[in-house]
């Protein structure tokens, strides 16, 4: 869980230096267990302080490309953003063909293909995704599926 999460530390391991902004930006990530619109990190950091969104676009993608943040990108939308810190390791993402939302999956078998490409394989693996498409629940009832 985010909770355990060290923003402060993150950034430092990173040799990124620590401002209240990119602070700012870590936190609104680890305001819940999933991918974040920048639309919706952006009001999170507005409640306390004016920024543009420019600005954080480019920290998000700074963050993604040294490898803390993860980029989902997402079919037909804006990509998600989500953190990729040790405690939030490589996932399975749904889309909803319907409505678009996206939704993590448990990362359990991933975890170990991610564990194994680093470690007896010796490849070097940055990044590894998995994306599901299909129908969410709440359209499938829209739908009047069972
Ligand atoms: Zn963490
Ligand atoms: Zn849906
Ligand atoms: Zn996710």
């Amino acid at each position: 869980m985010s909770d355990a999460c060290d923003f402060r530390g993150l950034l430092e391991r990173h040799q990124v230096r620590v401002t209240p902004l990119r602070l700012a930006v870590l936190e609104a990530l680890g305001s819940a267990s999933r991918a974040f619109r920048v639309r919706e990190i952006l009001a999170h950091i507005r409640r306390r302080r004016r920024v543009h969104k420019v600005t954080v676009y480019r920290i998000l993608e700074d963050f993604s490309q040294r490898g803390f943040v993860r980029k989902i990108p997402v079919e037909g939308k804006a990509a998600r953003f989500e953190l990729a810190c040790e405690h939030h390791p490589p996932h399975p993402h749904f889309q909803c063909r319907a409505c678009g939302e996206v939704e993590c999956l448990e990362p359990v078998p991933l975890e170990q293909v991610w564990q194994e490409l680093r470690g007896p394989l010796g490849h070097r693996a940055d990044r590894l995704e998995i994306r599901v498409a299909g129908l969410c629940r709440r359209c499938r009832r829209a739908r009047g599926e069972p």
